[in-house]
């Protein structure tokens, strides 16, 4: 290990502070694994336990800081994040190997998370409505819940920790996160630029490390009010039921398997270029990611040839360099798993059209580097075809009507995105209404979404709760109805009827109808 690879500490409590055991763990480039980006702090409980104290003691006080100057730390945020907006680009890329086009998608995302929540800090609008009982006043208030535990995965390293954390932060909750061990250097970079925005000491607190060490300890500590956590299915399902116990509100964010459906009216040309940035935009390690393509079979064969000389023709590389269209798998056990599924298909009998191979050699020889690849004649019921890679492999699957085509887009467990390619905009919108989805795109891949819309999944992808837009709020911020009344009479409701002009009137009609 080279003498100037940095160490990176935990923010806790606003101090830099190493791992209570001093143990570390290395973060490397998955473009040039020789490149070790640093060393950082591997935490366990007691590193956990000194986050989540100073999460519950910052909460006594942020939780009164008034909304509007809450908002206006975020501003700061984002106008921080603008700044550096290349410089963690560049940091992102390295850790985990998108292309710097995406990586400066990624922050951007956290800058655009800065200013919609800061807004929302003038916002956060409940309800007022009217009494049924005179004298009286209602509404309903949002109020913060508490400290909210964050696990989080490696693939958007900056934008999913920001569309948890500016909303929680505007709503007056306390945090601590524990990232991904593959990107514990852009969530600090966060952290920092936090510090810089003048976040008070112990709001947001980070604690890096493994998942079993770090993550579950967050999660059983009673303190914890929310975890919010995206991430595999797998996972989410055991951080589900530890949170049960205690009842712990939960926001699950997890796997996808999402399908784009390509009408025979399609522009053939634009469902081929979405295609191309669905499934092989960061390598296809996107829960969004186009991984199943549903074609009409009147065009299958035209598209999958398009699709396979278009994936053939891609520069792969280090996501670093400008001309590279696509960078590595994040390491060598993603990088496994996508060989293995490549097995997979071909033992299924789906036929490559491009890739399906580990790149070797200068330089690729060095990184977990593989073929973007598409299967065509794929079928419905393939593993490939229903379980989640998360890598740059898609199937081609002919189908032979919009009702079709929607049948297998609902049949996997997970939904998360849909999408269509047609110029028929009675199809669009049945399919519109009918794919399962969270997310569903006319004439766009699987993936782009923007940060004023709910973001989340149906089924195995989600637990009925939506990131970013004004939905976020709703997982970190608790309803209180409030009730007023200025009678100066205990007022039953429900019990006691108001005596309205209309029904006194009523009442004497029906009176002077009985007696006459
Ligand atoms: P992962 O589930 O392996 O890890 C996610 C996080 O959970 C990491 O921080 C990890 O350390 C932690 N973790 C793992 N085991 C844990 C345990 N037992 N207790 C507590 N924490 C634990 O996922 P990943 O490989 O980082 O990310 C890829 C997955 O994330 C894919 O399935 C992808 O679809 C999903 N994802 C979903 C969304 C979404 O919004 N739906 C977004 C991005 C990624």
């Amino acid at each position: 290990m080279p003498a100037n690879v940095p160490v990176f500490k935990n923010y806790v409590n606003g101090e830099w502070v190493p791992a209570r055991s001093g143990r570390l763990f290395e973060n490397r480039n998955p473009a040039d694994i020789t490149d070790c980006i640093g060393r950082f702090a591997d935490s366990d409980e007691r590193d956990v336990k000194d986050a989540v104290d100073a999460a519950a003691e910052a909460y006594k006080s942020w939780r009164l800081v008034p909304a509007p100057a809450r908002g206006e730390i975020l501003y700061r945020l984002g106008q921080i994040l603008k700044e550096r907006k290349e410089e963690y680009s560049r940091a992102m890329t390295r850790e985990m190997g998108k292309v710097l086009k995406e990586t400066r998608g990624d922050v951007q995302e956290a800058i655009d998370m800065a200013f919609l929540m800061g807004g929302e800090g003038r916002r956060l609008h409940g309800q007022t409505t009217h009494s049924e009982l005179p004298n009286k006043f209602a509404m309903s208030v949002r109020q913060p819940i508490g400290v909210c535990g964050f696990i989080t995965p490696w693939n958007f390293p900056m934008a999913i920790p920001a569309w948890k954390t500016t909303a929680a932060l505007v709503c007056g909750d306390t945090v601590v996160i524990k990232p991904a061990t593959d990107t514990p250097h852009s969530v600090l970079n966060f952290a920092q630029a936090l510090e810089d925005a003048g976040l008070p000491k112990g709001v947001f607190n980070v604690v890096t490390g493994g998942g079993a060490k770090a993550g579950m300890p967050l999660i059983k500590d009673r303190r914890v009010k929310v975890i919010s956590f995206t991430g595999s299915t797998a996972v989410g399902r055991t951080i589900n039921e530890a949170c049960a116990p205690d009842f712990k509100h939960v926001h699950l964010e997890m796997g996808g398997k999402n399908p784009i459906i390509v009408m025979d009216d399609a522009n053939l040309e634009l469902a081929v270029d979405g295609a191309i940035w669905g499934a092989f935009g960061t390598s296809g390690q996107r829960c969004t990611a186009s991984s199943r393509l549903l074609v009409h079979k009147k065009i299958a064969k035209k598209f999958t040839t398009l699709l396979g000389e278009r994936a053939g023709a891609l520069r792969v590389g280090s996501g670093l360099d400008e001309k590279v269209e696509m960078g590595p798998s994040i390491n060598e056990s993603q990088l496994d798993t996508v060989l293995d599924y490549i097995s997979i298909g071909r033992a299924e009998g789906a036929k490559l059209a491009a890739g399906g191979r580990r790149l070797t050699g200068k330089p690729y020889d060095k990184g977990w580097f593989v073929q973007p690849t598409v299967f065509g004649d794929g079928h419905r019921k393939m593993r490939i075809a229903t379980e989640e890679i998360f890598g740059p492999v898609t199937v081609v699957v002919p189908i032979s009507s919009l009702e079709e085509g929607i049948e297998i887009a609902n049949e996997t467990d997970y939904g998360l995105s849909g999408a269509i390619f047609t110029q028929d905009v009675n199809k669009a919108f049945v399919a519109m209404r009918d794919v399962v989805a969270g997310i569903f795109y006319v004439n766009l891949p699987t993936i782009g979404a923007e940060t004023h819309l709910p973001f989340g999944g149906c089924k195995k992808t989600g637990n009925g709760h939506r990131e970013a837009g004004l939905a976020a709020l709703d997982v970190f911020s608790e309803w209180k109805s409030v009730y007023v009344d200025y009678s100066g009479t205990i007022q039953k409701a429900q019990i006691d009827v108001p005596d309205l002009p209309a029904r006194a009137a009523a009442k004497k009609d029906s009176t002077r109808k009985r007696e006459g």
